[in-house]
């Protein structure tokens, strides 16, 4: 039990309230004595310590890690950079990008010097700059392992979009990278920093679902090749596979922190629309059967030409469902159990803190050195079991998996 009333007050708060109410009704009248509890203002009230913190403290400017961002596109300029400028620990302090006249009007919005903008072909020159820490990786993704292995190179910690890279073995290469510089690595999971994704998992960690021993998720976006951004994900040099390695990786590596372990075998299957310019070369549909070692099971499903987005975690005593599940904004959580009926659970935060979030957190990594939680080797999974689901597709058969997410030989 708490004292809290309906109208959110504490008992205590609204019997200061009508203390003071009446006591302002009766000085109206007359002059009386003070009331013993209202709270009296010490005569040295304009000068008071320094209040107690309830968030943490973002950093100051001097000591924030300088943050450099690769390919000035849809996504880095509409949510990585702003979400710099909104972190508690990065300062945007060097731009990459292909187009001098952009990156100039980026760089005096955000402040940042002439001198600190690169193209494609100096870029090795930011080894040279000590005002970058971190580069920030937003190319598409056959260029994510190249400018990974480049930036490591420099000196610098990385942190790569998803999907890491088009093969595992562009993914091996990174993290021998990392290995080699001693730098960090981290995959832009933004998911695993997303409050509602949170709270499900805590939940799920506390028992709220009982034993969670089947997950359905699909995430799904219509490919729209009028917009710029859209039109290298039909190119497979450039995009590695279709929808799921593009907006399906995202049911994928849910799935699989929702449940805390590697599936040991799979089954997948591609269907594209006949004639459709987009999927010549990249697949449309995929759905995919996973099994676990726990004996959990997991569906999923990824297109381009359908809309949902939703993870589903079916467990012993209850439901959770996030749906949308990973959408920049408006993210929704429901539980479904025998003691709470159907309810949306509440979560304070908003979905945009995940951008934020994940740089924060890669920053933190560095200044206190531990391994993030979305590392090269969460990356490498992730690319080796799309690798195999397309395997499986082609073959139409199950295949076996190796404890590290790629297929198994043979
Ligand atoms: P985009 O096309 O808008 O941006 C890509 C940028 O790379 C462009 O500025 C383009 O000029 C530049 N570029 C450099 N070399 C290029 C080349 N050879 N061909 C094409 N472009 C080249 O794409 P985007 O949507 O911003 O995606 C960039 C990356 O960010 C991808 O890896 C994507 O998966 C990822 N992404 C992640 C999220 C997320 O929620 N985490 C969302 C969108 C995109």
């Amino acid at each position: 039990m708490t004292d809290e009333t309906p109208s959110g007050l504490s008992r205590r708060s609204m019997l200061k309230l009508a203390a003071g109410t009446a006591a302002g009704v009766a000085l109206a009248g007359q002059a009386q004595a003070q009331p013993e509890n209202l709270p009296t203002i010490p005569d040295e009230a304009t000068g008071r310590p320094f209040p107690e913190a309830e968030l943490q403290m973002p950093l100051p400017p001097g000591e924030r890690l300088g943050w450099c961002v690769v390919g000035l596109g849809s996504f880095a300029l509409n949510q990585v950079i702003p979400a710099i400028a909104r972190s508690q620990t990065a300062r945007l302090t060097a731009l990459v990008s292909g187009n001098a006249d952009k990156a100039a009007r980026v760089a005096e919005h955000y402040g940042v010097p002439d001198a600190a903008i690169y193209d494609y072909e100096n870029f090795d020159e930011i080894a040279d700059n000590d005002d970058i820490d971190v580069v920030y990786i937003v190319l598409p993704n056959g260029l994510h392992a190249e400018y990974t292995i480049r930036a490591f190179e420099a000196g610098k910690h990385v942190m790569c979009e998803k999907p890491m890279a088009n093969t595992v073995e562009e993914c091996r290469q990174m993290i021998a990278a990392s290995e080699r510089a001693d730098k960090k690595l981290m995959i832009a999971y933004r998911a695993h920093f997303e409050p509602h994704n949170e709270r499900a998992l805590q939940m799920k960690e506390d028992g709220e679902f009982g034993d969670v021993k089947m997950v359905l998720a699909s995430t799904m976006r219509t490919l729209d090749l009028s917009r710029p951004r859209d039109e290298w994900r039909v190119l497979r040099d450039l995009a590695g596979g279709g929808s799921t390695m593009d907006i399906g990786i995202y049911a994928l590596n849910g799935a699989l922190y929702f449940l805390g372990e590697t599936p040991t075998a799979l089954v997948a299957s591609i269907a594209n629309p006949p004639d459709d310019v987009r999927f010549r070369e990249v697949e449309d549909m995929l759905t995919a059967q996973l099994t676990f070692p726990s004996g959990a099971l997991v569906n999923l499903a990824s297109a381009y030409t359908l809309n949902e987005n939703r993870i589903q975690l079916l467990g012993t005593e209850g439901t959770g469902l996030l749906d949308p599940a990973t959408s920049y904004s408006g993210n929704e959580l429901r539980q479904t159990g025998p003691d709470v009926g159907t309810r949306i659970v509440p979560v304070s935060e908003p979905a945009a803190r995940q951008f934020t979030g994940e740089i924060d957190h890669l920053s933190r990594a560095v200044m206190e050195d531990f391994e993030p939680r979305t590392p090269g080797a969460m990356g490498l999974r992730d690319v080796g079991l799309i690798m195999a689901m397309y395997a499986s597709a082609e073959r139409n058969a199950w295949v076996t998996l190796n404890p590290d997410g790629t297929m198994a030989e043979g």
